[in-house]
């Protein structure tokens, strides 16, 4: 069989431990013996990014906003221990968060759904897709303990010198406050990165802020995600048959549970930071969340939810045998090629990332998988293999659909 060919380069974010070593196994096992694999190679590896001043990871946003699809390997983001593990000239920022604050995106987060592995809510059959506004409010708040009596006020001072105040409390003995801020170009990236990745997903979007207690803070959130939808968006999603859908917090709570899934529930920071552990959680498995970056200008960031599986890593370099789940690394792939063939209109490029997901799915559910959703599994004739077994097990099944 020829291989697939491919017209764009996808940028290719290499990365750390044991995903780096998942990564190249992809690569050899389930990509380049069917593509034509073209991508534009950034080593994102920690040792890297310390010997380029982390320049690497600048220049692989950059090539993002150039080519327009990324594929991104999990990788370290460095601390205390990290400093003296990999021998670093700095602590080194978050890729993550340096690739996102270049792309202006958010991050939309949902899970791979397999029989046999059972969300602890049980009517939820198909996947929620958390979106999280990653600006501000609580995140960049500032905070003060207040001694004793005494007045707090918000004091805005405009370029002029004019201020505006607000009373927060009179204070009659010690306390607590908290400013917290966010701003209509975030807003407004965010909302429209939703509207278009709903469309893009063709699912129904959710937003819900408190704005019957916030009337001017989460009352913005609600305007502005408003204006925007009938302004831009309402005729698109009225043709692509898909619902923009507001309601309040505690209402969407409700809904949710209630819910069989299949939308996108777009959350304010803290919202989105607390729910999308719950909704991960209750879905069975990290290793099973795909995360995908989308920026407002239609770039798009493809990687695991996950990071890069640390213990496993050191069991490897002993020479131990490791099962490591390689399910949402390779889902970032497809997604990655299935994006691209959209873009450059190549659909067998497409119809392979349907195959290499529907290979993955299948193996799990004839039985084969790793350790981690071996223990969860509610499969009779489960069998746990290894790394590199449960990928070849998955180019078996690849070759027979393909
Ligand atoms: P982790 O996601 O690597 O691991 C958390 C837990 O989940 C561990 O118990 C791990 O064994 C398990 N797990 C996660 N993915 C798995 C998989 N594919 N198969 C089997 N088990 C899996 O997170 P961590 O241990 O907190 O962090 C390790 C490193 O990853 C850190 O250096 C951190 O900075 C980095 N990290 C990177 C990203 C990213 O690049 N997006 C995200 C989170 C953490």
């Amino acid at each position: 069989m020829a291989k697939i060919k491919m017209t764009t380069p996808l940028v290719e974010m290499d990365g750390d431990e044991m995903t780096r070593i998942l990564w190249k196994l992809i690569k050899d096992e389930l990509l380049e013996p069917f593509v034509e694999l073209k991508t534009e190679y950034y080593d994102l590896g920690l040792e890297y990014r310390n010997e380029t001043n982390d320049q690497v990871t600048f220049d692989s946003a950059e090539a993002t906003k150039k080519y327009g699809v990324a594929v991104k390997c999990a990788t370290i983001t460095p601390n205390a221990a990290r400093m003296t593990e990999y021998n670093l000239k700095e602590m080194w920022k978050s890729p993550n968060g340096t690739i996102r604050a270049i792309l202006d995106g958010t991050v939309f987060r949902a899970p791979i759904i397999v029989k046999g592995i059972e969300p602890y809510v049980k009517n939820w059959t198909k996947p929620i897709t958390i979106a999280r506004h990653a600006y501000g409010d609580v995140y960049k708040g500032s905070e003060m303990k207040i001694p004793g009596p005494g007045k707090a006020e918000i004091v805005y001072t405009n370029e002029a010198g004019e201020e505006t105040r607000e009373l927060i409390h009179e204070f009659k003995g010690a306390g607590i406050v908290q400013g917290m801020h966010n701003l209509n170009d975030s807003i407004e990236s965010f909302a429209r990165s939703c509207f278009n990745f709903a469309l893009d997903t063709k699912q129904d979007l959710w937003f819900a802020t408190k704005d019957t207690i916030s009337k001017k803070y989460d009352h913005t959130f609600k305007d502005i995600f408003a204006d925007i939808y009938e302004a831009e968006y309402k005729e698109k999603f009225e043709e692509a048959g898909i619902e923009y859908f507001y309601t309040l917090i505690d209402d969407a709570v409700a809904r949710v549970m209630r819910s069989e899934g299949g939308y996108i529930w777009a959350c304010k920071n803290y919202d989105g930071d607390v729910m999308s552990d719950m909704v991960a959680t209750a879905f069975g498995s990290l290793s099973m969340m795909t995360s995908v970056l989308a920026s407002p200008n239609g770039y798009y960031e493809y990687e695991a939810a996950h990071g890069t599986v640390q213990r496993h890593y050191y069991k490897h370099l002993k020479g131990e045998e490791t099962s490591t789940n390689p399910i949402a690394t390779i889902f970032a792939w497809s997604g990655a090629l299935r994006k691209r063939g959209e873009l450059d209109n190549i659909p067998e490029l497409m119809e392979f990332a349907d195959k290499l997901e529907k290979a993955c799915i299948d193996t799990i559910e004839d039985g084969e998988m790793t350790g981690d959703l071996y223990i969860i599994s509610t499969l009779e004739n489960k069998k746990k293999l290894n790394t590199q077994d449960f990928i070849l097990a998955i180019r078996r099944h690849l070759e027979a659909l393909l």
